[in-house]
């Protein structure tokens, strides 16, 4: 069987993975980012460059979306030169960013509109689960759309898990990640009261790591922490985004996440004290837990 043309829109830290893994399977690929520059390295590795997010969406059959936020999404979705436009009747768009179930149910309506199959499948998995094809897909909506998809998950993902309808897929997304959201502030807690406590950090580290605390995500925070070692492999401002998102999720469905809630304020202090671009893991140097003896 011949292999899909693919887009991809939004070339960031997993978008870049994302399109490398299928250059590197010979996938025809179209590419579009916001900021052009970043195209210039997939040029040269023989992807297609698209001036508009409808330029690429119009050359290829599956049209998968990797960008920040609702906003982001909207914004290559929508519009004159928007992906929507581009698409033709039949081709699967695939939303993969981390986005509010209001807005991907909104998307899904405007692709059935179009006459466009439409799935949700944001990941699980971090830089380089992108980069070597492991990342695990959250998918909703309809087993046919996945099926054709199927192709395009099995290079870039180790699997995909169809949860039902759209917005499913976004909704499992949210929750996991609001766990690890909640995780990993009260790590940063933990560690400020080893601090003030005087105790040797890297021995409490690897207490809490090696012990009933040490999940996977608090390991690879400690790992960060440890080595002083910030860069972004998923920037802390997309966390807070997705408490927030999880948070507002949540309420729309009359359930309340109130340590969520709490998490959030972690995030967002980290953000106003500047480092919102850097990994999530440095909300461990965040001045939000000192108080006043
Ligand atoms: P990133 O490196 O910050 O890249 C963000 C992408 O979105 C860039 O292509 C950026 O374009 C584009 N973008 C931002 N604002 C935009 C706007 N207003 N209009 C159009 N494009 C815009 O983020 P990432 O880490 O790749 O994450 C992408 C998505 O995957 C997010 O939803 C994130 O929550 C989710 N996710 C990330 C990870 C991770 O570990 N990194 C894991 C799972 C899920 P420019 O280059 O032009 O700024």
């Amino acid at each position: 069987m011949s292999k899909p043309s693919v887009a991809i829109m939004g070339l960031g830290i997993m978008g870049s993975g994302m399109a490398r893994r299928l250059l590197s399977a010979n996938f025809s690929l179209a590419v579009y980012n916001r900021k052009r520059e970043k195209c210039l390295p997939f040029s040269a590795a023989g992807a297609f460059v698209a001036t508009t997010p409808r330029e690429a969406a119009s050359r290829s059959q599956i049209i998968l979306g990797m960008v920040a936020d609702d906003t982001a999404s909207q914004n290559v979705w929508l519009g004159e030169a928007g992906a929507l436009a581009g698409a033709s009747p039949n081709s699967v768009l695939i939303e993969s960013s981390t986005l509010s179930v209001g807005w991907i149910q909104e998307l899904a309506a405007k692709a059935a509109e179009r006459g466009c199959q439409f799935l949700d499948a944001p990941v699980t998995g971090t830089k380089p689960h992108a980069a070597s094809g492991e990342l695990l897909f959250l998918v909703g909506g309809s087993a046919e759309a996945l099926d054709i998809a199927r192709p395009v998950f099995s290079v870039l993902g180790r699997d995909a898990i169809h949860f039902g309808p759209s917005g499913s897929g976004a909704l499992m997304k949210l929750i996991n990640n609001f766990l690890c959201g909640v995780q990993v502030a009260s790590f940063a807690e933990a560690l400020s009261l080893i601090e003030a406590g005087g105790l040797d950090r890297n021995k409490a580290m690897s207490i809490l790591t090696e012990g009933a605390p040490g999940s996977g995500i608090v390991k690879r925070m400690a790992e960060r922490i440890a080595a002083s070692d910030f860069t972004p492999n998923f920037a802390l401002r997309w966390m807070a985004k997705d408490l927030l998102y999880a948070i507002s999720g949540a309420s729309g469905k009359g359930v309340s996440l109130p340590i969520a809630t709490a998490a959030l304020s972690e995030f967002q202090q980290a953000i106003a004290a500047g480092y919102g671009d850097e990994d999530f893991s440095a909300v461990s140097k965040s001045p939000a837990r000192r108080t006043t003896l």
